[in-house]
C-alpha cells in the first residue's frame, strides 16, 4: 500500500479495546486523510474518542455505515470484532488491519501467540523473560494494545510478541504478511460459536498463525489435543510439539515435562529450562510458562536468565489473579475464564477446598465441561444471566448442588464468604462472556476485585 500519505483511509470499528484508536493515529500521523465510522453512538465510544482528542481533521460516521465512504476509501482499516462477511467490506478497494499495517512497515522479528485460552499469560511471560536480554522488547496485538503504538519507536531488531486472536489471524489470510521467527498454538478449545459456523472454520483462522511461516522459522504447537498435529500438517516451518500429559517418543524433539523440570530436547538434545515451584498457581500455568521459556530459548536467550525470569512471573490481572485475604479464604479473580474449559482448568489449580462463583452471559458453547467439578464439592455460586440459565438444568441433572443465581456478584461472594472456612479458596472464574452485566470481562474482574478489597484484612 505504500506511502499512506494523502491517502483516504477508513476506520471501520473504532472498538474500545485499542486498535481502532491507534490506527486513526498512526494513519493521521502519516498523513493520511482518515474518517471513523462505527455502529456505536458517540456516548458509548467516549473513551475511545477522549483518546483522540487532539488529533485534527478526522471525520466521524457513528452509529451507521455509509456506502459511498467505502467506496471513495483508498483503504478500509477493518476492526477484528467486524465480521468477515460484511456488505461493506465488499465495497473497499483495501481492506487492511491494525495488525497488517504493524507487518507491512515494521522490520523487527516477531513472536506471535495465538490459541483458546493462555495467549494473554503466555505472551506477557515471554515478554518477561525476553526484556531480561532485549530492554526493548514490545507486547502488543490481543492483549489490548495496539502495535501501532510502539512502530514507530522500533529500531527493527528488537523482538515483537504478538498475541493474536482467531479473528485478526483471519484478517491476515492470503496477504503474505505474517512469518513469525516462532508461532505458538496453545490450545484450541470450542469458543466463540455464535460467530463461527463450525469448529473447523475457528481453527483455520487460528492456522494463520503457521500457514505463511518459512522453513527456518519455528511452531509449536500442543502433541495432545487433536487440532495441533491438524495444524502442524500444514505449515512449512520447522515444527515441535509440546506435551503436557505425556513425552515425545524417544527420537523426537517435544517440549515436555519431568517431575517438576519443563524440559525441551530439541535438535536431539535435552536442555531443563525451569525447574520447581512458579509463583503463579495452576498446571495450565505451567505450561503456558514453559511455552513461553522455550520460545525464548528458541529464540536465542540463555537458560539461566529463562529459569530466572520464568520463577519470577507473578502473573496478570484477572487470570488466577490473587485478590486478598477474607477470614482466613484467599480469594483469587479469573475473569479472564471466559468459557467453561477454563474454568475447570482454574478449579483444578488448587488442592484445597474452591467455592467458585460462575456463570455470566451466553456464548453459544458447549457447557458439559462442568460436568467435570462433579467431585470438587458442591461449592457453586452462581451469578444470573443467560449461559447461567442453560447451566442450572444441567447442574440439576448431575445432581451438582449450586446456589443462586443471584443477581449481583456482590450478593454470590456474600453467600461465598459466609459458607467458606478457614484455608478454602474463593473463586471467580465465570466460564461465560460478561455484557449483560459488566461493560467486559475486565470491568467484571475490576468489579470483583473492589468488592474482595473492601472486606479483605
Ligand atoms: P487468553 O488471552 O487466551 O484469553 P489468558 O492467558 O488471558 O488467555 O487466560 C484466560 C483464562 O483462561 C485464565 O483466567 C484461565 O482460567 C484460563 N487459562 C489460561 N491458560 C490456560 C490453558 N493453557 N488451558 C486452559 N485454560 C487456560
Amino acid at each position: 500500500i505504500g506511502n499512506l500519505r494523502g491517502k483516504k483511509v477508513l476506520i471501520m470499528g473504532l472498538g474500545l479495546h485499542g486498535g481502532g484508536v491507534a490506527a486513526a493515529r498512526f494513519c493521521v500521523e502519516a498523513g493520511a486523510h482518515v474518517s471513523i465510522t462505527d455502529l456505536r453512538d458517540e456516548k458509548t465510544l467516549q473513551p475511545s474518542l477522549d483518546k483522540l482528542k487532539g488529533l485534527s481533521n478526522i471525520e466521524f460516521i457513528l452509529g451507521t455505515h455509509r456506502e459511498e465512504d467505502f467506496k471513495k476509501a483508498d483503504i478500509v482499516i477493518k476492526n477484528p470484532g467486524v465480521p468477515k462477511s460484511s456488505p461493506f467490506l465488499k465495497l473497499a478497494k483495501c481492506v487492511e488491519t491494525d495488525i497488517s499495517l504493524f507487518l507491512r512497515f515494521s522490520s523487527s522479528p516477531v513472536l506471535a501467540v495465538t490459541g483458546s485460552k493462555g495467549k494473554s499469560t503466555t505472551v506477557s511471560a515471554l515478554h518477561h523473560i525476553l526484556s531480561a536480554s532485549f530492554p526493548d522488547a514490545r507486547l502488543g496485538g490481543n492483549i489490548t494494545h495496539s502495535p501501532l503504538n510502539f512502530l514507530k519507536d522500533l529500531k527493527g531488531w528488537e523482538p515483537v510478541v504478538l498475541e493474536l486472536s482467531s479473528w485478526q489471524l483471519g484478517d491476515l489470510q492470503g496477504k503474505g504478511l505474517l512469518n513469525p521467527r516462532i508461532s505458538l498454538l496453545t490450545n484450541i478449545y470450542p469458543d466463540h460459536q455464535n460467530s463461527y459456523l463450525s469448529m473447523q472454520e475457528y481453527v483455520e483462522d487460528k492456522l494463520n498463525i503457521c500457514l505463511e511461516q518459512s522453513e527456518d522459522n519455528i511452531f509449536l504447537y500442543p502433541a495432545e489435543d487433536p487440532w495441533g498435529p491438524w495444524c502442524a500438517k500444514r505449515t512449512r516451518a520447522r515444527t515441535i510439539a509440546f506435551y503436557m500429559d505425556s513425552e515425545p517418543e524417544k527420537n523426537k524433539d517435544g517440549l515436555f515435562f519431568k517431575k517438576s523440570s519443563a524440559i525441551l530436547r530439541y535438535e536431539g538434545k535435552e536442555r531443563e529450562l525451569f525447574s520447581g515451584e512458579l509463583k503463579i498457581p495452576g498446571k495450565h500455568n505451567r505450561i503456558n510458562i514453559a511455552c513461553a521459556a522455550a520460545m525464548a530459548y528458541l529464540y536465542g536467550i540463555d537458560r539461566k536468565t529463562i529459569e530466572e525470569r520464568a520463577k519470577d512471573f507473578s502473573g496478570i490481572p484477572h487470570r488466577l489473579e490473587y485478590i486478598g485475604n477474607i477470614n482466613g479464604v484467599r480469594c483469587y479473580n479469573d475473569s479472564a475464564a471466559t468459557i467453561p474449559d477454563a474454568v475447570v482448568a482454574a478449579v483444578s489449580s488448587f488442592s484445597e477446598t474452591v467455592h467458585l462463583i460462575t456463570g455470566g452471559t451466553d456464548k453459544n458453547l458447549d457447557l458439559s465441561p462442568y460436568i467435570r467439578l462433579k467431585d470438587r464439592g458442591n461449592n457453586i455460586y452462581l451469578i444470573s444471566g443467560s449461559a447461567t440459565n442453560r447451566l442450572v438444568p444441567i447442574l440439576i441433572k448431575q445432581g451438582i448442588q449450586f446456589k443462586g443465581p443471584f443477581m449481583s456478584l456482590e450478593d454470590a461472594i456474600e453467600a461465598a464468604i459466609s459458607q467458606a472456612k478457614i484455608g478454602d479458596v474463593l473463586l471467580f472464574s465465570p466460564g461465560a462472556a460478561s455484557f449483560e452485566m459488566f461493560k467486559h470481562e475486565f470491568d467484571r474482574g475490576d468489579t470483583f476485585r473492589k468488592l474482595i478489597l473492601e472486606k479483605s484484612v
